[in-house]
């Protein structure tokens, strides 16, 4: 086991590592901005290391100072937390040439997911149900207009190097289609520095369900169910739940069985998630994440398993703690993400907390690393925290997070907690009939009512 994990992140994803390495008996290092000084991740950390000022880009994307953080402070491991660094290939080959672990995937793994067309290519090898369109980048117009009556119209001109829903056009007809590829890669080209794109069947009302996986990198592997995270803004997930409303236990262990082949196959090592759009019964890989996710806790919510503790045996080589028929899923779980936003516009809202009450009771599980007198920097993600609640079946789950809401007290800053309090007592999110575009039409009609 390792004795010394250093944790390059912050906020609440940073505490729920160190409160893993804990249980573990592992000693932590928390590195933190000058803007992170007295944050909750600093305070409860054995070791803490200043790496830079208040950017990103100079502190927790800094490799060269993580680094040195970890020599000066004797870490075996970083733990990436997610965003940041946690897909950076080539941190993970720096961590690995200074001897230290990584926890997560090889570095292989990481590049091959990060590069959509590879990944997609090497999902259709595993057997994973792909979206379909172009087999690869496609660089000729008059190939593209070939590709798109195959598949037929509507498609969607993709981003290869993409991410944040940045480099996509839809296309409804073939005169639309040359100034969507036109388009798409001058996104692409000025937000990624790299211009290829792709071409995908547009799905018109899909779900967004993805599949938590879990290898040892020895070619066994295990999935952990799935999740709905169909509600999002901008493609910002916004509430995600366990088990998705939508799929019946037949589909929920097929496309689990599919995905943890595939990653055996692999041999993937440590947390991903297989993200799909679904529709009309049939999945459509998008893409794979090879980290932590922020909505994993409604997984460990059904599943009573600790990911982070998964995480780490498997980087120290101790393999999974348990087999798939040890599995079992129990309940319902939802995840609202607190975000420090006008609960409106959505603007972010940084600033002092002065009231702070989180909510407890039975199935009620606050991760955050706010507290009351804490001033949030206007330096990074508004995610401030996530209320996660467990239920023996989604109705029991949704009287009990209404209940939670209603307790939660968080007074300083605008959240989006009163949006959560308006979808609790929503009709369409109580009978769970939702697609990804439910969110924005109804953030819309409610802008103008
Ligand atoms: P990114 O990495 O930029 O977030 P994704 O491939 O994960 O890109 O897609 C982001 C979102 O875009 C999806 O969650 C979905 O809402 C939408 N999307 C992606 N591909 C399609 C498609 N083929 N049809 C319809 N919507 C899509």
């Amino acid at each position: 086991m390792f004795k010394k994990v250093l944790i390059a992140n912050r906020g609440e994803i940073a505490l729920r590592v160190l409160r893993a390495c804990k249980e573990l008996g592992i000693s932590t290092v928390a590195v933190h901005s000058t803007a992170d000084n007295a944050a909750m991740h600093v305070r409860l950390a054995d070791e803490s290391v200043c790496i830079g000022p208040p950017p990103s880009r100079d502190s927790y994307l800094n490799i060269p100072q993580i680094v040195a953080a970890c020599e000066v402070s004797g870490a075996d491991a970083v733990h990436p937390g997610y965003g940041f660094l946690s897909e950076n290939a080539r941190f993970a080959d720096i961590l690995d040439a200074h001897g230290i672990t990584f926890i997560g995937p090889t570095a292989d793994h990481i590049r091959i997911m990060g590069d959509k067309i590879e990944a997609k290519r090497t999902a259709k090898r595993l057997g994973i149900p792909v979206v379909p369109g172009s087999a690869g980048a496609v660089t000729d117009d008059g190939e593209a207009l070939k590709i798109a009556d195959e598949i037929g119209f509507p498609v969607l001109v993709k981003a290869s190097a993409g991410g944040g829903g940045r480099g996509m056009k839809v296309a409804r007809s073939r005169e639309e289609l040359s100034s969507a590829l036109q388009a798409a890669r001058q996104e692409a080209g000025a937000a990624f520095g790299d211009d290829a794109v792709y071409i995908e069947k547009y799905l018109e009302k899909p779900r967004h369900i993805e599949v938590q996986v879990f290898g040892d990198g020895a070619g066994n592997a295990i999935h952990l169910g799935e999740r709905d995270c169909s509600l999002q803004r901008r493609h910002q997930k916004v509430w995600e739940e366990a088990s998705s409303p939508a799929l019946s236990q037949e589909q929920r262990a097929q496309i689990g069985k599919t995905c943890a082949e595939a990653m055996a196959e692999l041999s993937y090592r440590g947390a991903g998630t297989i993200e799909f759009l679904y529709e009309n019964g049939e999945f459509y890989f998008i893409e794979m994440n090879t980290r932590l996710q922020v909505e994993h806790p409604v997984t460990e919510a059904i599943t009573g398993l600790d990911l982070v503790h998964e995480q780490i045996r498997v980087a120290c080589g101790q393999g999974l703690s348990t087999t798939q028929s040890e599995i079992q899923f129990s309940g319902h779980a939802i995840e609202c993400r607190i975000n420090a936003e006008d609960p409106r516009t959505f603007a972010p809202s940084p600033g002092q907390i002065t009231h702070y009450h989180t909510p407890g009771g039975l199935g009620v599980r606050v991760d955050s690393g706010v507290y009351q007198g804490y001033s949030i920097p206007p330096f990074y993600d508004s995610l401030i925290g996530k209320l996660i609640v467990h239920g023996r079946n989604r109705s029991e789950c949704m009287m009990r997070l209404r209940r939670a809401l209603d307790e939660i007290v968080i007074d300083g800053v605008k959240t989006t907690l009163p949006l959560f309090r308006d979808l609790v007592d929503n009709a369409d999110i109580a009978a769970g009939q939702y697609d990804i575009h439910w969110l924005e039409h109804y953030l819309a009609d409610s802008a103008k009512a």
